[in-house]
């Protein structure tokens, strides 16, 4: 298997002010088309350091990748340094000063001199076209390296991976990876591993297990000559999977707990109305992320009070004065509360401690009651995520609360 290494270039990755995610994004990437990732490697804008890193990735990897430097200011250098390094002259390239002088024309600005830089490309080097910015791309082989130069702007690095640096780096790719995640609530990593413990055994496709904000993840991966083969080995493991943890599994790959439920809601023709305390506003923001959301969508209140609880949703004063704001029988009335304002089909309610103080009563801090108030149900959840971590918390009850409307609407019928 063809060996890579990704050379970060730029001195704001090391001081910290950016994260780089472009490391991140190449080795998924790269792991698909079979190429194995084993060093991340990152430099200054520094020529010497640069050239040192480059020599020194060249000894170990058969491809480096590096990205960032590009562009035209003095501390762009990833390009001349590069070349120089692998043998490449560079000459200016009159058909790509012409596109970054129409690039500028284009946008109504005038050209800094400067732009022509990126417009020099080695001789005997493969340009990659930029249609996100100005500074090409470069592909440098010989004596089996391969040297890819990349911009750093991940908008424009990440289309022009897959345009031209995919069929650029076909003769290393070792057939094809496929990864389809499982992504599971309310069940424990370790729960959920032991329920697929035969499968994590296997190794082609692999099964392999983690967790992630409140949720359970499968990542199974698949080895072939090519996707549609990966994927014929996938498919059956996946069901198998699903079948074993039954309706604990929401998704599969990125689709989100929010995407599903605007899905089933539009799919049963119904509503949602939302009373939130402690996540104050965290599911109708994830809800409208999805477009359409205002087809399903319309009422959300966050009645973070006791008095507007009162108020807005008709919570007794007896209720909240007997069991507290952080109880089951407050987020009961608060989702039937919701539901009856807004005269939507479901009401879900909210209501916990996210810490990182408790809230002055002897409950523990991650306590939380989530609440579902439709015709024909009505479900109260106790979470207890033991964790004091305000973020965490509220994320998690939110994610929480949005899989019970799931759940909910995946049992019913019509
Ligand atoms: P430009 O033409 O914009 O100068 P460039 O190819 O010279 O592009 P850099 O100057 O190194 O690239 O970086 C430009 C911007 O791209 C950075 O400010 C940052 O926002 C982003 N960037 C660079 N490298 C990375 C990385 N490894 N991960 C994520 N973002 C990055
Ligand atoms: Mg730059």
């Amino acid at each position: 298997m063809a060996v890579c290494e990704i050379l970060s270039v730029g001195t704001e990755i090391l001081l910290g002010d950016i994260l780089n995610t472009n490391s991140r994004y190449l080795s998924v990437e790269l792991a698909k088309i079979g190429i194995s990732v084993l060093r991340h490697t990152t430099v200054g804008d520094n020529a010497e350091r640069l050239a040192a890193a480059l020599t020194t990735a060249l000894e170990r990897s058969d491809i480096v990748i590096a990205t960032g430097g590009l562009g035209p200011t003095a501390d762009d250098i990833t390009r001349e340094v590069c070349c120089e390094v692998m043998g490449f002259g560079i000459v200016l390239d009159r058909e790509i000063a012409e596109g970054i002088r129409k690039f500028f024309e284009g946008r109504g600005l005038p050209m800094p001199e400067n732009n022509l830089r990126q417009a020099y490309v080695p001789v005997g080097g493969t340009v990659f076209r930029n249609n996100n910015g100005t500074a090409p791309g470069i592909g440098l082989k010989k004596n089996g390296k391969c040297v890819v130069i990349l911009p750093g702007p991940p908008y424009e690095m990440a289309p022009m991976y897959h345009e031209s640096v995919v069929p650029y780096l076909t003769e290393y790719s070792d057939g094809i990876i496929v990864s389809k995640t499982v992504r599971t609530m309310c069940i424990g990593e370790s729960a959920m591993a032991e329920k697929v413990a035969d499968l994590l055994e296997g190794e082609n496709p692999t099964v392999a297990p983690y967790a992630k904000k409140g949720e359970a993840l499968l990542r199974v991966t698949a080895k072939a000559q090519t996707e549609a083969e990966a994927l014929a080995l996938l498919e059956p493991v996946i069901v198998d999977i699903r079948e074993r943890l039954g309706d604990v599994v929401y998704g599969i790959d990125s689709e989100s707990i929010e995407q599903r439920v605007v899905e089933l809601l539009k799919e049963k023709k119904m509503t949602l109305a939302t009373a939130e305390s402690c996540t104050a506003g965290y599911i109708p923001k994830r809800i409208t992320d999805i477009a359409g959301a205002s087809q399903v969508f319309g009422y959300g209140a966050i009645t973070y009070s006791n008095d507007v609880k009162e108020k807005v949703l008709g919570v007794k004063h007896e209720t909240l004065v007997a069991y507290g704001a952080v109880s089951e029988q407050t987020a009961r009335e608060m989702a039937a509360g919701i539901r009856r304002v807004s005269g939507a089909d479901i009401g879900i309610s909210v209501t916990g401690i996210a810490g990182p103080g408790s809230d002055g009563t002897n409950k523990p801090v991650g306590l939380c009651y989530i609440a579902l108030d439709a015709p024909d149900e009505q479900i109260c959840e106790k979470i207890e995520t033991g964790r004091n971590d305000r973020e965490y918390n509220r994320y998690v009850n939110a994610s929480r609360a949005l899989n019970l409307v799931r759940r909910y609407l995946e049992k019913k019928g019509g």
